[in-house]
C-alpha cells in the first residue's frame, strides 16, 4: 500500500513528492500524488500576485472523499527511503474540513505519524 503510494510519489516529475491516501472505514478508496496537473477548483493566488492551481496530493484524492472518511498524506524524500513532512496546508485543510474529513494523519520531520481530528 505504501509501497503504490511512494512509486506514485516518487515519480511525479515535481520538487516534492507527496502522496495522500483516502480511506473508508480502514480501506482504501484512493491514493494520489501531487501533480503540476491543473485544476480550477484549486486556483489560487500566492502573496506576490501569481496563481497556482497546482494539485497537492490531499487535493486529489478529496475529490473522491465522502463525509467521514479518514486522509493520511506522506511525503517522501528524493531518495525515497525517508518520509519527511507532510502536514496539509491551510489551503488543504480548508478542503478538507468541507469534505467531511474526520481524522488526518501526516508524516512529521523525523518521519513519524501524527494526527489531526478535525
Ligand atoms: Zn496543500
Amino acid at each position: 500500500m505504501y509501497y503504490r503510494a511512494k512509486i506514485l510519489a516518487l515519480n511525479n516529475g515535481r520538487a516534492y513528492h507527496l502522496a495522500a491516501i483516502l480511506r473508508r472505514n480502514g480501506d482504501v478508496v484512493k491514493v494520489g500524488e501531487n501533480t503540476s496537473k491543473t485544476h480550477p477548483r484549486f486556483k489560487r493566488q500566492y502573496p506576490d500576485g501569481s496563481w497556482s492551481s497546482h494539485m497537492h496530493a490531499e487535493m486529489n484524492v478529496l475529490r473522491f472523499a465522502q463525509a467521514g472518511d479518514e486522509l493520511e498524506v506522506i511525503r517522501f524524500k528524493k531518495c525515497g527511503h525517508f518520509r519527511t513532512m507532510a502536514k496539509p496546508c491551510s489551503l488543504c485543510m480548508d478542503e478538507i474540513r468541507k469534505a467531511g474529513i474526520k481524522k488526518v494523519s501526516y508524516t512529521n520531520w523525523d518521519g513519524e505519524w501524527e494526527t489531526i481530528r478535525v
